[in-house]
């Protein structure tokens, strides 16, 4: 098995196996070498299992988002008995209700956005990208080789995704580097 350090190709310095960019200069890391059959199979069920704490950590505004919806019916409700009196024609009132109703449900689907992203950065700030990092020592795998199998194995839709430094949309490239 392979297991010497890498060195940085820009500046030569060395590269930790949970490094995604040099810490000194920066540049990507992009480990030439192949994983063995061996060494992806023992990181499926490692990689299946941050995926579920991630879906874990994405519930926790739920709670939230739930009520945030029922506020959204019951303003749109609240809506229509407010502009009954001062709306003559039906049509018109339920046309001004909807529009409410719409106005609403587009904020609150924003929010469950946010609050997802939030959830899920959270999680992975408390305890889920360390044990990424803990793991990948162990295991002896640099993290851009880990994101390459992940990217293979997870849905398009995984949770995970949003944290592989594979594409420049990840949630962390524009996080500051701990
Ligand atoms: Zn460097």
């Amino acid at each position: 098995m392979n297991t010497e350090l890498l060195t940085c190709r820009s500046c030569g310095a060395a590269i930790g196996y949970k490094d995604t960019h040099c810490p000194f200069c920066s540049s990507p890391i992009r480990p030439k070498r192949k994983l063995s059959a061996e060494q992806k199979a023992e990181l499926k069920p490692f990689i299946q299992t941050v995926e579920e704490r991630l879906t874990t950590a994405k519930t926790r505004y739920d709670g939230w988002v739930w009520a945030g919806f029922m506020v959204g019916i019951l303003l749109t409700i609240a809506g229509y008995f407010l502009l009954r009196p001062w709306v003559e024609s039906g049509f018109t009132l339920v046309v001004f209700t909807s529009l409410i109703g719409f106005g609403l449900f587009i904020c609150v689907g924003a929010l469950v956005t946010y609050f997802e992203n939030r959830a899920l950065q959270q999680g992975y700030a408390a305890g889920i990208g360390t044990d990424i990092d803990a793991h990948l020592e162990v295991v002896q795998v640099y993290r851009h080789e880990f994101d390459l199998v992940a990217s293979e194995q997870l849905p398009p839709k995984a949770f995970l995704k949003r944290f592989l430094f594979l594409q420049e949309t990840s949630v962390l490239q524009t996080a500051p580097k701990q």
